[in-house]
């Protein structure tokens, strides 16, 4: 008999956790009563009672699984140690929040039988607010055209996987990492189907905005070297344009004398180049501090415990 592991972050969800698995658990033994299951907590450093809930439910389950990180260490490392974790022959990956529908499992798997390596599920009517819908299309506009039409990204966390995948997907070890992301950059067949997207259950969303931005910058980052090549070609057309615009000024000097002194023009050239510069060399930054954290070569997440079998 197959296994079908199903991996779940969890950051301070203790509200959501016993509604999460009743309607879970439902689905696990109706629709995919053919399978063996494994429920695969991370606990990514919860302060509240979510490990305690987890730890209770599995008294009466031994088909989950906990692993406890020692602090929060984020969404997509806590999605890499369920990976890392997961023992299933099919791993599924959802939010705790109910925002992802337990009940649209099924979908994935369906469409999985269709020869295809990863199904994802395209949220519909996304219950997020104005802002960070608009963020989250800006974000994946800005990423599809640097990394290009060969590797499927997006930002879709509920999705399922064969092992093959995920055994692959578990080599990439980069420590600034956008899980989705690498899903796609390792190949595969990939397919998607609709999916109704669910308002959270309970409690506040536990994605601050900084925690937003740094995920968006580590997917751009990490996925494209375009923002260097692009310094090149400014600079080079800098250049250009500099030398143009002395040859205009020698032009206008020889034939119309020299007339009122530009200090303004000048002003904004120069603040301009500063500028320039100053974005550049933090650009430049922003890739060599990424390289610095992945010559260290820390683990990625440190594990407090882990409860199985
Ligand atoms: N989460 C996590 N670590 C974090 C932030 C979030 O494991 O540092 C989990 C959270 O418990 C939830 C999922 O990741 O299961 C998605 O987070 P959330 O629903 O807060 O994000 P949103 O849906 O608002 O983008
Ligand atoms: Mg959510």
């Amino acid at each position: 008999m197959q296994t079908l592991s199903v991996v779940i972050p969890v950051y301070n969800e203790e509200e959501n956790i016993h509604e999460l698995y009743r309607r879970l658990k439902k689905v696990l033994t109706e629709d995919f009563s053919s399978f063996n299951y494994q429920i695969l907590f991370v606990d990514d450093g919860s302060s509240d009672r979510t490990f305690q809930f987890i730890s209770e439910l599995r008294k009466n389950d031994q088909n989950i699984k906990i692993v406890q990180f020692s602090r929060n260490f984020g969404h997509h490392l806590a999605i890499t140690a369920g990976l890392d974790h997961a023992e299933g022959d099919l791993i599924v990956t959802m939010d705790g929040d109910l925002q992802d529908q337990p009940e649209e499992m099924i979908k994935l798997y369906e469409k999985l039988q269709q020869d295809c390596d990863v199904v994802y599920g395209e949220r519909q009517n996304k219950k997020f607010p104005f802002f960070k819908r608009a963020c989250s299309k800006l974000f994946l506009t800005i990423i599809k055209l640097l990394v290009g039409e060969d590797i499927v990204i997006n930002s879709h966390i509920f999705r399922i996987m064969t092992r093959q995948v995920v055994d692959q997907v578990k080599l990439c070890r980069e420590t600034n990492r956008y899980v989705v992301g690498l899903i796609g950059w390792v190949g595969f067949k990939h397919d998607s189907i609709p999916v109704e997207h669910g308002r959270r259950f309970k409690g506040e969303t536990k994605y601050s905005f900084s925690k937003l931005v740094r995920l968006a910058l580590d997917a751009i980052f990490t996925f494209s070297d375009y923002p260097l090549k692009l310094i090149i070609r400014m600079g080079f057309f800098l250049v250009l344009f500099s030398f143009f615009c002395g040859s205009y000024f020698i032009f206008d000097y020889m034939f119309f004398g020299i007339k009122v002194p530009g200090w303004g023009s000048l002003i904004v050239s120069v603040l301009f180049m500063g500028g320039m510069q100053v974005f550049m060399i933090g650009l430049m930054g922003e890739y060599m501090g990424r390289m610095y954290m992945e010559v260290k070569k820390r683990p990625l997440y440190i594990v407090r415990r882990i409860v199985s079998k």
